[in-house]
């Protein structure tokens, strides 16, 4: 089980199954929306998540490509994005992670459209958009 909040701690949930492969997305998108380099999600099963805690301040914003980013709206983390063709899983942002993750990042994706500023330093796989 891990478990993960957002910044302000109203907003508490939990994972019962495992993380899917941890993954930076390096899209303009991502980095829009986190205000960072990239972002560093995991895919976990739909029915594995669960808000614990604070379901009222959670906002969404759904964009043109059918992707809903589900934030905090007090706080604003980022914490989970759903996609309408992938209801089975939810994208977890795992920086929100309050439990350890116990793996390493496996790929970076979108590499093709990353800042300029930003140099990868570690021998994970690269894919221009996803693999
Ligand atoms: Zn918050
Ligand atoms: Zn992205």
């Amino acid at each position: 089980m891990h478990k993960g909040s957002c910044l302000c701690g109203v907003v508490e949930y939990e994972v019962n199954g495992p993380l899917g492969d941890i993954m930076y997305c390096h899209c303009s998108r991502c980095r829009k929306a986190g205000g960072a380099a990239f972002a560093a999600v995991s895919a976990v099963k739909t029915a594995d998540f669960s808000i614990v805690k604070g379901q009222d301040a959670l906002k969404t914003y759904r964009t043109d490509g059918g992707v809903e980013r589900i934030f905090c709206g007090h706080c604003g983390s980022p914490l989970i994005t759903k996609r309408e063709t992938q209801p089975e899983v939810v994208r977890l942002r795992i920086g929100s992670l309050d439990t350890p993750a116990e793996k390493k990042v496996a790929m970076h994706i979108f590499v093709g459209s990353k800042a300029d500023w930003d140099d990868i330093h570690d021998a994970a796989p690269q894919f221009a958009e996803r693999p």
